[in-house]
């Protein structure tokens, strides 16, 4: 079987990006969306954060441009689930749940996946009042009433950002102590906007005909006591999963599961690469993630550029 050039693992913004630069640079990438095209963004509402969109872009909206984008200039696209990888040999061997492709670059582009709560209303509400990105949708709840759910660094930060636009903002922990660090508790516990309902699980997100939140069902978990906390907006900030489990033992991984990378887009693996929040725990915005698809794209080509000419026998696409 003839080895690819570019093999793109990952339909968000990053690999979407990837796909572009490589196939405007002639490579025919093949792009496995996997079995939920386009990513995260496919969750939300109005992107307006994205550069080159004046009004806001609906998220589903902008994957389908971004996609078309890519499809134009020749990156092939196949709609299926990655099963397994070999990574350890040449040329790579990506498995697919119905067909085995090899490739002399694979760019990982798979994405971290939000933790959520797991109450039926929340996904429903996703956008209409339920968020996992404050950085996103913090600027639709000005002066509105709003909860954080989690009591990590995430939580602590997305709260104290969420100050800036809402008139209260109250953390939900399940516990009486926080996961987060000293000095962003102390953050947050000195913000004259942020309330604490400590010891306290989510049991319901209550809502107003399915598309509008209007507050949330919270228990003691100490009393059993339920009571109702009217908000209008639920931030869920309980950690993200990298989307790393293919790839367990074969590249280097972080403590919390993230791809390392360096010098760009470059893991352990020399012509894997990796982009977006698979490899990024910190920033997790579509356009870092488009800007690091680019930079695995980039690099993917340098790499393929500079492979010793008896290991280009199998290069076709
Ligand atoms: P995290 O540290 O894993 O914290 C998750 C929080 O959510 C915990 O408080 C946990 O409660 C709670 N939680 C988890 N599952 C839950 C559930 N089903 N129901 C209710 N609560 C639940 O995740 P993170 O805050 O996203 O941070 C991830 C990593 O990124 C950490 O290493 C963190 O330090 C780092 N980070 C750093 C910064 C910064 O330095 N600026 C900012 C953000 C994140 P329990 O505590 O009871 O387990």
């Amino acid at each position: 079987m003839a080895a690819r050039n570019v093999i793109i693992i990952g339909s968000g913004p990053a690999g979407l990006t990837a796909a572009l630069y490589s196939a405007r640079a002639n490579l025919a990438p093949l792009l496995i969306e996997g079995a939920e095209s386009g990513g995260q963004l496919m969750m939300t509402t109005l992107v307006e954060n994205f550069p080159g969109h004046r009004d806001g872009i609906m998220g589903p909206d902008l994957m389908d441009h971004m996609r078309a984008q890519a499809e134009k200039f020749g990156t092939e696209f196949v709609q299926s689930h990655v099963t397994s990888v070999d990574l350890c040999s040449t040329p790579f061997t990506v498995k697919t749940t119905d067909a085995e492709y090899k490739a002399k670059t694979v760019i990982i582009a798979t994405g971290a996946s939000a933790r959520l709560l797991g109450l039926p209303n929340e996904r429903k509400l996703m956008g209409h009042g339920v968020s996992t990105c404050a950085t996103c949708d913090g600027s639709f709840f000005r002066n509105h009433e709003i909860a954080v759910v989690g009591g990590g660094d995430s939580a602590m930060e997305e709260a104290v950002f969420l100050t800036r636009f809402a008139k209260k903002v109250t953390v939900v922990h399940r516990r009486d102590t926080l996961r987060a660090s000293k000095i962003m508790q102390d953050k947050a516990r000195a913000n004259p906007k942020i309330e604490w309902a400590l010891n306290c699980e989510v049991e319901d997100v209550l809502h107003q005909d399915g598309n509008e939140v209007t507050g949330i069902r919270l228990r003691d978990n100490k009393t059993g006591a339920t009571c109702d906390l009217q908000v209008t907006g639920v931030f869920v900030a309980i950690g993200h999963t990298p989307n790393t489990s293919l790839f367990h033992s074969q590249i280097e991984l972080d403590a919390n599961g993230y791809v390392i990378t360096h010098d760009g887009a470059k893991t352990s693996i020399p012509g894997v690469f990796a982009c977006g929040d698979v490899q990024d725990h910190i920033y997790r915005q579509a356009i870092t993630a488009a800007g690091s698809g680019c930079m695995a794209a980039l690099d993917a080509e340098h790499f393929l550029d500079n492979i010793p000419e008896h290991l280009q026998t199998t290069t076709q696409v």
